[in-house]
């Protein structure tokens, strides 16, 4: 018999049916709608709107009324906008945690920390750089003042499903401009809360919009809308190469968010023990589903053995379980077709010659839910399969390297360049192999997550950058005027 875990009967969701346009809730064009099933259970929780072409339109149109007011407001006044905006979030805090823990299946503690904690930080950072967005600079005859790009359309995905809106939501705002969100039809119940808040915070009509639906309709009528100045994605570099070509005949601007694989490069200078234990948890954060994790940790060959079984040992202590229980530490993916592509990618390891050191796909798992164990290959190849593609789950490639050049090689054989890690007792020489990773950033000896630092890739991992004052610059243009 199942006992009821008290946790998760309290967090009841219900699905949503109207979408938020020009400062209120509307019905859809459509009768269309989309189910959001809880990964652990399997069972459907509500259903949102499957928005359609007029949708987008609708929000378009009250998003450019609604552009020459706000951008015209003083930015002191919308930095108090946005901090009504903070309160009326911060205010659903729990509520944020748990529905992140029903339709993703975050843990809720990582829930509450992260998916909830997270973008309460970038909101806050936003009331703050508000006031940056009318910074001015004389340039000797020239005087260059920074102004909002316009109507931004955000597409996002699920694996931070409040955290991805919010970084687009927050600098758009802030920079003056006016935004519609078409937020992943897999995880859309959070997107919502986001606009309760603005409701309840009273945000001038047209300002803040959401259409929910599917990414071929919806997403791909909103990139290739003739009145959006300017569409800010995060997803999938397949993805982002569509919304580029949708953008691309209006000359719109773009700014891209992908995936990455990034490296966690351990010299043989540090503090192993340390470098594998943050290794396998950042990882493993979020089932694997983060796209900055490390995925492939590069060891000295004559420390490999030592490492791969330090790993192995610490990724099998991840409980894998109900997000509710507190002794959970991996929920599900996000989905049946989620896990069925991270299993397909432990298949192709196994035929390409890597061995299975924890997990894999004989262990056990819970039978309800779509859950993959904590998975650790070894003697993988940098150039198979796992080592170059991003799997999105909980799947720790384990490459062995003999010198620093070796390692700073392997790390760059990607086309990904988002994220990466460096251990080393050196300070100086950690710094040195940082400069050397193609990553929009690198953490060094677990340097914490700063919130205001700006946040994006090279190569296929993207273009532009999200956050802090760099975030709000993404939403700006720049004019010169001579006088
Ligand atoms: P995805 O590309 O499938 O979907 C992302 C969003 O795009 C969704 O809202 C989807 O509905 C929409 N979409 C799909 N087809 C579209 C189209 N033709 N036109 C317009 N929009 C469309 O990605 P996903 O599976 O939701 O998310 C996982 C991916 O996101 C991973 O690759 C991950 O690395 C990446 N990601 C990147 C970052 C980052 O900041 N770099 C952050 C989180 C996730």
């Amino acid at each position: 018999m199942t006992v009821p875990n008290p946790a998760r009967a309290a967090a009841h969701l219900t699905g949503r049916d109207h979408l938020y346009v020009d400062g209120a809730w509307v019905a859809p064009a459509g009768t269309g709608v989309i189910e959001v099933t809880d990964p652990t259970t399997e069972e459907v929780i509500g259903t949102v709107p499957a928005g359609e072409a007029a949708d987008v339109d609708a929000a378009v149109r009250a998003a450019r009324a609604a552009f020459g007011p706000w951008s015209a407001l003083p930015a002191a006044t919308r930095a108090a906008h946005l901090g009504r905006l903070l309160d009326a979030l911060t205010s659903r805090a729990p509520l944020i945690a748990t529905t992140v823990a029903r339709e993703l299946g975050t843990p809720l503690k990582v829930a509450t920390r992260v998916q909830a904690g997270l973008p309460l930080a970038v909101l806050k950072s936003y009331v703050s750089l508000a006031a940056t967005a009318e910074a001015t600079e004389e340039v000797g005859n020239s005087l260059v003042v920074r102004e909002p790009v316009g109507v931004v359309g955000a597409i996002t995905p699920w694996n931070y499903p409040l955290h991805q809106v919010v970084a687009k939501v927050g600098a758009a705002l802030a920079a003056g401009c006016t935004v519609v969100v078409k937020p992943a039809e897999l995880t859309p119940l959070t997107a919502y809360l986001l606009f309760d808040a603005a409701h309840e915070a009273g945000l001038p009509p047209g300002v803040l919009n959401l259409v929910t639906g599917t990414g071929p309709v919806v997403g791909a009528a909103l990139a290739g809308h003739p009145d959006v100045d300017m569409v800010s994605f995060t997803g999938s570099t397949a993805t982002g190469a569509h919304v580029s070509r949708a953008a691309a005949d209006r000359i719109a601007r773009v700014a891209l968010e992908l995936g990455g694989k990034s490296a966690n490069v351990i010299l043989d200078d540090a503090d192993l023990a340390r470098a594998v234990k943050v290794g396998v948890g950042n990882c493993l954060l979020n089932s694997g589903q983060t796209c900055t994790a490390w995925t492939r940790m590069l060891v000295p060959r004559d420390r490999y053995g030592e490492a791969v079984a330090l790993a192995a040992s610490m990724a099998a202590g991840y409980a894998l379980g109900d997000p509710f229980d507190e002794a959970t530490r991996l929920g599900p993916l996000v989905s049946a077709g989620q896990r069925e592509r991270v299993r397909g990618y432990l298949a192709k390891g196994v035929a390409d010659g890597a061995r299975v050191v924890c997990g894999g796909l004989d262990a056990d798992v819970p039978a309800k839910g779509y859950f993959v164990a904590p998975t650790v290959l070894a003697d993988v190849h940098p150039d198979s399969v796992v080592a170059q593609e991003e799997i999105f789950g909980p799947v720790l490639a384990v490459l062995a390297y003999d010198d620093e050049d070796e390692a700073v090689a392997i790390a760059n054989n990607s086309r990904y360049g988002l994220a990466g890690a460096v251990w080393s007792g050196d300070p100086e020489r950690a710094l040195r192999v940082a400069r050397r990773l193609r990553t929009g950033a690198v953490d060094i000896n677990g340097g914490a997550f700063n919130p205001l630092a700006p946040f994006g890739g090279y190569k296929q991992s993207g273009i532009g950058r999200e956050l802090g004052a760099h975030g709000l610059a993404e939403f700006q243009q720049i004019k010169a005027i001579q006088r």
